[in-house]
């Protein structure tokens, strides 16, 4: 049940507050189709309906979360028209967002206008919050004079790189990225990143990325900027990202911590974890790369007789249709299905939090989205990281280099260096320091959003500061 709220009524006009009145302050949420962002917004959400507010998400037609019993107070609206699936098999991550953005702008400006017009007396919205690749909310939100806030469901430093990268003179830059010596050198100013660590795209050409990192940094008329991190992890990455936006800079996560809202978009199979029960503490590598990174048969062939010779107990998540053009596991070579079924359990899809929680996993091999990282770190297991494209190549240099608890896998992927990267995690010293690292982070980030800590009280300054007169300008 949200909270009515006892708010004044437009404070901003300086008036003496003529009475006091019972509004509902409701915020609008604005998701990317896409698991590793649906999952963190609807968990801002409950981080935010927890402070007394309304929720409503604005979705698209593709990939819309249910309104299962754990949104049940949360309002659903659908932008009519919107892209489906098919569209994006056949445009790509990439030029989907981008057409996403065009088409969407006038209707989600009906489907904001017909929220508005709705809304009683007792029913107001303060801000509209828009996930950084859905900017085409930016304009419903200043034609309705709603103040708007940016999500961003990445790492303060993959923000900082967009942000950098959207500067950069994009000619030297196409020149500088096909030079196969500057991949190892650092990127000026972006220490301990080097070349091949941006965030690049492997979903369209370099031209088309900067295009849309330009719009995703560009805060504009936003009020403030929401990030999913916190400072333990990235203090100097949000000094400086504060430096540069012009608009407060909220670090208020891990949300997964703070605030769960499990929201999979696709089916877990939970009996991976009958099967992880009967395996001994600490053995298992928990293999994902998430919901949109893909495999090559013979990286598929390769990753299985390492694991098989690695003699580790390991889970495998395979998505269908990951290792194209393979539907699923049956039409990989016959020697796939011999060399996992020793010791191997694979899923399409797992409950990736519990997994992660087993005391049976001992190590995560990750294309290290920022939330399968965050959520690796919250409960204490080191990684194998093994990025694809954007972010995940920033994040895998900071597990690696920064926070020491992760280790690369670069360059082609043989079975060898496979047997080797498990057995070190499992098996060798190197893998125990790692843990402990990352135990020492995963504490520190439960006491960032513990009472008193930095990313709850960022949360409380992001809510007071909705009460605020130049929030409401802005
Ligand atoms: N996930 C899951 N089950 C799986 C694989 C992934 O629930 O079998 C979840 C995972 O917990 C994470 C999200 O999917 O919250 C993936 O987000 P991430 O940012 O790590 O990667 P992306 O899918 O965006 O590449």
């Amino acid at each position: 049940m949200s909270l009515d709220l006892h708010i004044r009524f437009r404070p901003d006009q300086g008036e003496r507050m003529e009475e006091e009145k019972r509004v509902k302050r409701r915020i609008v949420l604005v998701p990317v189709p896409a698991q590793g962002h649906v999952t963190p917004i609807m968990q801002l959400g409950k981080a935010l309906h927890s402070k007394g507010f309304s929720i409503t998400v604005v979705q698209t037609q593709y990939n819309r979360v249910t309104s299962s019993k754990d949104f049940s107070d949360f309002h659903f609206l659908t932008i009519p028209g919107s892209l489906t699936e098919s569209d994006l098999k056949n445009l790509g991550p990439l030029q989907f967002l981008m057409k996403l953005n065009q088409i969407c702008e006038a209707t989600f400006k009906q489907c904001l206008g017909q929220l508005l017009k709705e809304q009683g007396d007792h029913d107001e919205v303060v801000c509209v919050v828009y996930d950084e690749y859905m900017h085409f909310s930016k304009a419903a939100a200043i034609e309705f004079q709603i103040p708007s806030v940016v999500f961003s469901t990445t790492s303060a430093t993959a923000f900082l790189c967009r942000s950098v990268l959207a500067k950069v003179n994009a000619e030297k830059f196409l020149i500088d990225m096909k030079d196969v010596e500057m991949q190892d050198k650092l990127f000026p100013g972006l220490h301990p990143l080097r070349y091949k660590d941006l965030p690049t795209s492997a979903f369209g050409p370099i031209e088309s990325m900067l295009r849309v990192y330009s719009e995703t940094v560009n805060t504009g008329t936003a009020s403030a900027v929401i990030i999913n991190s916190a400072s333990c992890l990235e203090s100097l990455s949000l000094a400086r990202l504060q430096q540069e936006l012009q608009v407060p800079v909220y670090p208020i996560g891990p949300l997964h911590i703070a605030a769960s809202a499990p929201s999979s978009l696709l089916e877990e199979d939970r009996s991976c974890i009958e099967w992880l029960n009967m395996q001994k503490p600490r053995s298992v590598i928990y293999i994902s790369l998430g919901s949109l990174a893909l495999m090559e048969t013979k990286d598929a062939l390769e990753m299985a007789w390492g694991l098989s010779n690695s003699n580790q107990p390991f889970l495998w998540v395979i998505r269908p249709g990951s290792i194209p053009p393979s539907e699923w596991t049956e039409s990989l070579p016959e020697e796939f299905s011999k060399l996992v079924s020793e010791r191997g359990y694979i899923v399409k899809w797992a409950p990736q939090m519990e997994v992660l929680r087993h005391p049976a996993v001992g190590g995560f091999w990750s294309h290290c989205g920022w939330n399968s990282t965050l959520e690796s770190i919250g409960e204490g297991v080191p990684m194998i990281c093994r990025p694809f494209t954007g972010d995940q190549k920033v994040n895998a240099r900071y597990l690696e280099s920064t926070w020491r608890n992760g280790v690369q896998m670069e360059g082609e992927l043989e079975k060898e260096a496979v047997e080797r990267a498990v057995k070190r995690l499992l098996v060798d010293e190197v893998g125990a320091e790692m843990r402990k690292s990352v135990v020492d982070l995963k504490e520190k980030l439960e006491a960032s959003v513990k009472s008193g800590g930095s990313s709850c009280s960022s949360l409380d300054n992001f809510v007071n500061s909705l009460k605020t007169k130049n929030f409401m300008q802005q």
